[in-house]
């Protein structure tokens, strides 16, 4: 069994990319099964998705601990420790990460293992087409670059699984042609598969009754949200062009976290600690005066400046 872990913010489309590979994985014969997790979080969230494949039965089921390959979707996810990056990755497991930085740039940013390697998707996306967050069919892409599966299978699972999102036929065409591109672009590597599982002590645990008033999750401080900084989640963040801003207050109005105030002369003023990055606020500016610039440059440190 093939083993891929993907992580991802919520919105960038990992768990679209888990569905490509797997879907890519089941015509190329195997079995295959895929699975996201992400709870009830928001957008720019941390989120992880699952596939596995193989020739046999798939009986394992749930969070992947020791995967064959992971994907990062943002490369912020490197040092949040809510995201667990680095769970289970044995010093030979390739780690992709989307990211304009090499993996020795990386490397000196946050403690990593893995072997890693990177390429700019978001970049690729951007400029070929034209919008940040269209990124599921690249990853899945380069997962199953990564996974040895071949590049038709691969062309066919984008068409099945972005139709099945609704995507208009030349839409979808694009993401195929760029998908294939970062599948030629990505450098395939030696993997031993099942050798994390292998080595991993496996047993059987049974988890002891807890009541309600102990098992359920509290908030039981109050007034304890603004302690979780989520300006983590970002990979875009709203700047505002003053000149262009006619102050009204649209932006303050929409904004889902409550992250912005206005100034005296009713310009927004957005906490960064704690904006998430959803671009809400840009899309319902109606004079363009915020625009989406891209977070520290595919590096995993970001600032609330
Ligand atoms: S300031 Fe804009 S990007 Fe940030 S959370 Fe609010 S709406 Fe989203
Ligand atoms: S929505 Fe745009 S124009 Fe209106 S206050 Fe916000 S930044 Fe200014």
């Amino acid at each position: 069994m093939f083993s891929v872990r993907f992580h991802g913010r919520g919105g960038q489309g990992a768990k679209t990319a888990s569905r490509i590979l797997g879907t890519a994985a089941f015509l190329s014969g195997y079995l295959a099964q895929d699975s996201p997790i992400y709870g009830a979080e928001r957008r720019g969230a941390p989120v992880a998705a699952f596939t596995r494949f193989g020739r046999e039965p798939i009986r394992e089921r749930g969070a992947i601990a020791h995967p064959d390959v992971v994907v990062v979707a943002d490369a912020s996810l490197l040092s949040d420790p809510t995201a667990h990056v680095s769970e289970g990755v044995a010093a030979q497991t390739p780690v992709f990460v989307n990211s304009s930085l090499t993996a020795e740039q990386l490397r000196a940013q946050a403690s990593l293992s893995g072997r890693i390697m990177t390429l700019d998707v978001t970049e690729i996306a951007l400029q070929q087409l034209g919008q940040r967050e269209a990124i599921s069919a690249l990853l899945g892409a380069v997962a199953a670059r990564l996974s040895g599966l071949e590049r038709e299978p691969v062309r066919f699972a984008i068409e099945r699984e972005l139709n099945d999102l609704g995507l208009a036929r030349p839409v979808i065409e694009r993401n195929q042609a760029v998908a294939l591109h970062c599948y030629d672009t990505v450098r395939v590597m030696t993997i031993d598969a099942g050798l994390g599982r292998a080595r991993a002590v496996t047993s059987l645990h049974t988890p002891r009754y807890e009541a309600p008033t102990r098992g359920t999750a509290r908030i039981s401080a109050a007034g304890n949200s603004v302690l979780r900084e989520t300006g983590g989640w970002r990979t875009f963040r709203p700047v505002l062009r003053a000149d262009k801003c006619n102050g009204c207050w649209l932006c303050f109005a929409y904004c889902p976290e409550g992250v912005i105030t206005m100034n005296r002369d009713d310009k927004p003023v957005v906490d960064y600690a704690h904006c998430k990055g959803c671009q809400i606020c840009v899309h319902e500016c109606p004079t363009q005066a915020l625009t989406a610039e891209r977070e520290e440059k595919g590096g995993v440190a970001w600032t609330a400046r």
